[in-house]
């Protein structure tokens, strides 16, 4: 082999433009190594450019000033009652031992700005260690104008989570633009959004530019490479890793339909965005049945950990499950195609919805986090079939709420009834009818349910029972925020899958995010980050922001660190 036979040479090889990859890339280049981003589809962001942006870094430099201080011993504690032995001790020190680092040097040298929240409680609230603020960050708002030219190849966020056909908002956006006939200030931010929204549109933007959650941090990330003059490649698959003598010393490309080979002369960075569209790999992994069901993006299919598993990396275990879940309702358009919606964080909370088996019978409390809930899904249908599961809800909710894709106030929901999505029914017979679950099961469940609404108090799954609940669910509802009855026909049901966010099996790693082979030795030139990456919470899901927190701080240490390597000498000379 001689360098004549590489068509590239650079210091590092990035696969994968997320989170994880992008923050590799741009501490790489600052580091002064010369970086290729190479990024399957035609489009920057993967499912960070869809998610919810929140980033969870305990001990980030905000935590004082927005109330809530904050201390190693603390958190570590939370780890331990939340993560525990779920994944190595090792590497969940190194993730609280950085990631206010990382958090620092991406607010200090890029473009990346992050907001702690004053009041965002971690998952568990109530165990030793929680928090119930400054460990999560948002992405600033960022103006997509900034990316000039660029605009168009930053993937755009899911249609579900814009309104008037290309306007990003917030949980925040969303309650004004819900209360604009009712308060002046409501309005007031409710015009600012729709006519800047107007305005993009009037110039030729094909959404809104004015970008929130994960698309602003993806929009910032790109704008930080792009500033960093870091080359990337759009439509560039990665194909294999090249291996000499035990090291990774580049790999092979797929670019314009031609294999490139592209030589790394410190390392390779693996971020690809995990498994959650391999069907392969979810039958091996995934607890069973399991299905189509995930709100990642499809091109997410594992092929950043087959091929370093094909080049001598081990995936990690002991987690406590293999995704970060979510349950997730799809919509079959008339085309055939599907739309999936992540019930995360707005309905499942408010007072008025429950969720039943098919037994028709209540197994969770509906207020937990997303990934609670569909633990909570696989348990129960060891007994009773719950996969689907069913979100419940009365007319006073719909009209208050929405529930999914179904909008609240009134809007058109009759072509997601036609479509098999949205059940409507005028009695709970009826409905339970129309779902398939047992009627008698059904009515008991909702009789118990608003008895304990009435008491504001769920003696059976707990619902509103924590401060997370609360939350979510509606600070005008007393005494319990998350609590109310159903009882206004007609009833609505939607049917809910196992969905998830993401994978959380991944790449065995060490501290320096060096891929690790069976041996535990780190295999020379190979990184991962992100969902790539075995994740060090080990499928626990402790608080908002739990993935994309480590994918930005193991970018940061993989960039780190391969700034530090000297740059393997050319192959040439080494073989001559
Ligand atoms: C709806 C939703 C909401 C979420 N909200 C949050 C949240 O608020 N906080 C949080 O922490 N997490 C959240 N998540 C999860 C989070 O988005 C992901 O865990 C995170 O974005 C993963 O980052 P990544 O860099 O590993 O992968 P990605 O961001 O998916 O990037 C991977 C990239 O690699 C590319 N790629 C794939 N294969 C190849 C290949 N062979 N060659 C080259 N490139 C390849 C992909 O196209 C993609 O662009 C959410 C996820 C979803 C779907």
């Amino acid at each position: 082999m001689t360098t004549a036979s590489w068509d590239k040479e650079v210091d590092v090889l990035v696969v994968g433009a997320g989170a994880g990859g992008m923050a590799a890339a741009i501490t790489a280049r600052i580091g002064g190594c010369s970086v290729l981003l190479a990024e399957k589809t035609d489009r920057i962001g993967g499912s960070t450019a869809i998610s919810g942006g929140a980033v969870w870094a305990p001990l980030n430099a905000q935590t004082d000033e927005v109330g809530h201080p904050d201390s190693y011993d603390k958190v570590w504690k939370y780890m331990r009652n939340t993560v525990g032995d779920a994944a190595p001790e090792a590497m969940q020190h190194a993730f609280l031992a950085s990631c206010a680092a990382a958090v620092a040097f991406l607010e200090q040298n890029t473009e990346v700005k992050l907001a702690a929240r004053g009041y965002s409680p971690d998952y568990y609230p109530d165990r030793e260690g929680a928090a119930l603020g400054g460990r999560s960050l948002d992405p600033v708002m960022f103006d997509g104008r900034l990316l000039g030219s660029h605009f168009h190849e930053l993937r755009d966020p899911l249609p579900e989570f814009m309104v008037l056909g290309g306007m990003m908002i917030t949980m925040t956006d969303a309650k004004h633009l819900l209360a604009v006939t009712k308060s002046f200030t409501s309005w007031k931010e409710g015009m600012k959004l729709v006519l800047r929204f107007l305005g993009d549109r009037l110039r030729g933007y094909h959404r809104g530019t004015r970008l929130v959650l994960g698309n602003a941090l993806a929009g910032r990330l790109f704008k930080s490479v792009l500033d960093q003059g870091i080359e990337y490649w759009l439509d560039a698959p990665l194909q294999s890793l090249e291996v000499e003598g035990g090291r990774v010393t580049g790999a092979t490309l797929v670019r314009d339909g031609k294999p490139l080979r592209v030589r790394a002369r410190r390392g390779v960075v693996m971020a690809t965005g995990g498994f959650p569209w391999s069907p392969t790999l979810r039958a091996q992994l995934y607890p069973q049945p399991t299905g189509p069901w995930s709100m990642s993006p499809q091109g997410n299919v594992g092929e950043g950990i087959t091929i370093a598993r094909a080049a001598g990396a081990t995936l990690g275990s002991g987690q406590f499950a293999p995704a970060f879940w979510a349950p997730v309702s799809i919509l079959q358009k008339p085309d055939g195609t599907h739309v999936r919606y992540p019930h995360l964080v707005w309905d499942r909370a408010k007072p008025g919805l429950m969720a039943v088996n098919a037994a028709g019978r209540r197994f969770v409390n509906e207020s937990t986090s997303y990934h609670e809930f569909v633990l909570a899904m696989y348990k129960s249908h060891e007994t009773v079939p719950t996969l689907p599961a069913f979100l419940v809800c009365d007319s006073d909710f719909m009209e208050r709420w929405g529930m999914g894709l179904a909008l609240p106030g009134g809007r058109p929901r009759e072509h997601l009834v036609r479509a098999g999505y949205l059940f409507r029914a005028d009695t709970l017979d009826e409905l339970a009818a129309k779902l398939g679950v047992d009627a008698a099961g059904l009515k008991e469940s909702v009789a118990g349910f608003n008895r304990g609404a009435e008491a504001g108090q769920d003696a059976e799954f707990g619902k509103g029972s924590t401060e997370y609940n609360r939350y979510l669910g509606d600070p005008e509802q007393a005494p319990n925020a998350c609590l109310g009855p159903l009882r206004q026909a007609p009833f609505y049901a939607v049917k809910v899958y196992a969905g998830d966010i993401g994978t959380a099996v991944g790449i065995r790693c060490n501290e320096n995010a060096q891929a690790l082979d069976a041996g535990g030795q780190p295999i020379p030139g190979l990184y991962a980050a992100g969902n790539d990456m075995h994740s060090v919470m080990g499928g626990q899901y402790p608080a908002p922001g739990i993935t994309l927190g480590p994918a930005l701080t193991f970018g940061w240490v993989a960039g780190k660190h391969l700034a530090q390597q000297t740059a393997q000498p050319p192959v040439a000379l080494e073989t001559a």
